[in-house]
């Protein structure tokens, strides 16, 4: 029988319109005479159901929302151990017959997503998955713990400060006096995130207590960087295969934003036109070589597999500070990891396949 792949998509957070956006294009772009397609929908109200194939494509057409959910339909998944999937109402009254499953794609970002948590789902379930395990995910999609394991493996990272909501509480003033000890801009960030969501660019003083509280909104811990002026936006793709790991030539966001940077606007509404993507960049090959070698020790640095998008921030004189790893990064057709690749010589569908591949030729358990 043919490999089946369970695409998980939608989610309850603020990604969820993506999300249904990426799995339309990523079942679309499946080889159905090589693999079975199991759609599995998490509703914004947390609720998991099963969706057809052709279903998820035409999620592409209703605005990227799964549609509402008829009264008694099971809407929970059980996921066997034993290589299959099984939709239950919540109170088990309900089961529907267990579908097998070869192979997890979460096409999940941010928190619940990418962070670790799904990927420990699997990891319990012994389920083989497409990206990277359970730490890998976790550290890189916390931004405090992401720097801390860049700087101890000598890559890097550009200063800042890190506090939780009840240090915030607890002494305003101390957290504003280190805050300001590294000079305005800052950037003001959730800890965990993603999508540029809760972040915020501070030129003012007076703006940064407020820039906290919306930061702080978005998780219990925030993380402000000195803002970087004057540097280049620059992100390389990279993707584990059998000779492994493989490296896209670099791409260029250049934003004109209100906010001064690649906001969440710029991110999925670029007919705004506020953000030009150079695919690749233009790029001395010294500079390329550098880029390469961050991107693979970055990815190597916080244990990712499969594959990852290492963005870097490069200044006047070519020095290369990470900003972050995103180890599922956007994913549409048209998102800048998988037009890197095509750039590089992987279209869309052949990235796809090759992901489900180095998935399914993972050993499952401790690796
Ligand atoms: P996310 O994980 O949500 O993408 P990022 O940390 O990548 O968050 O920040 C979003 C954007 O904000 C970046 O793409 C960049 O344009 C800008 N930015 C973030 N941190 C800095 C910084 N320290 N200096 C300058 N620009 C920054
Ligand atoms: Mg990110
Ligand atoms: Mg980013």
């Amino acid at each position: 029988r043919r490999p089946s792949v369970a695409v998980v998509f939608g989610g309850a957070s603020s990604e969820h319109g993506v999300s249904c956006l990426t799995a339309a294009s990523v079942v679309r772009a499946l080889d159905r005479s090589r693999y079975d397609v199991v759609g599995i929908g998490i509703t914004p109200d947390g609720r998991w159901l099963r969706v057809e194939a052709d279903d998820v494509v035409a999620l592409a057409t209703v605005d990227g929302q799964l549609p509402s959910v008829p009264e008694g339909h099971p809407t929970a998944v059980l996921l066997h151990g034993t290589g299959a999937v099984q939709l239950a109402s919540r109170d088990l009254d309900t089961l529907l017959d267990p579908v097998p499953v070869d192979v997890a794609f979460a096409l999940l970002h941010g928190p619940f997503g990418e962070d670790g948590t799904i990927q420990g789902m699997f990891e319990m379930l012994g389920l083989r998955y497409v990206g990277s395990g359970v730490a890998a995910s976790a550290v890189s999609m916390d931004k405090q713990l992401m720097k801390q394991v860049l700087a101890a493996s000598g890559l890097p990272v550009g200063p800042y400060t890190a506090f939780t909501a009840a240090e915030w509480r607890d002494d305003p003033s101390a957290r504003l006096d280190a805050v300001l000890s590294l000079g305005l801009p800052v950037f003001v960030k959730p800890a965990r995130g993603g999508s540029s969501i809760g972040i915020s660019r501070v030129d003012d003083p007076d703006h940064l207590a407020a820039a906290v509280e919306t930061a702080l909104r978005h998780d219990a811990r925030c993380v402000v960087e000195k803002g970087l002026v004057d540097v280049r936006e620059l992100e390389c793709g990279v993707l584990e295969g059998p000779d492994g790991l493989e490296v896209t030539a670099a791409a260029e966001i250049r934003t004109r934003t209100a906010s001064g940077f690649y906001d969440f606007q710029a991110k999925y509404l670029p007919e705004a036109e506020q953000v030009e993507l150079l695919v690749p960049a233009e790029v001395d090959p010294v500079l390329a070589e550098r880029l390469r070698d961050t991107a693979v020790r970055t990815f190597r640095a916080v244990g990712a597999e499969g594959l990852a998008r290492v963005d870097t921030f490069v200044t006047a004189d070519g020095q290369v500070v990470v900003n972050e790893i995103n180890t599922m990064p956007g994913f549409t057709e048209h998102s800048m990891f998988p037009m890197v690749w095509a750039a590089s010589g992987v279209a869309y569908p052949e990235l796809v396949g090759r992901l489900l591949e180095h998935a399914l030729q993972r050993p499952l358990g401790l690796r």
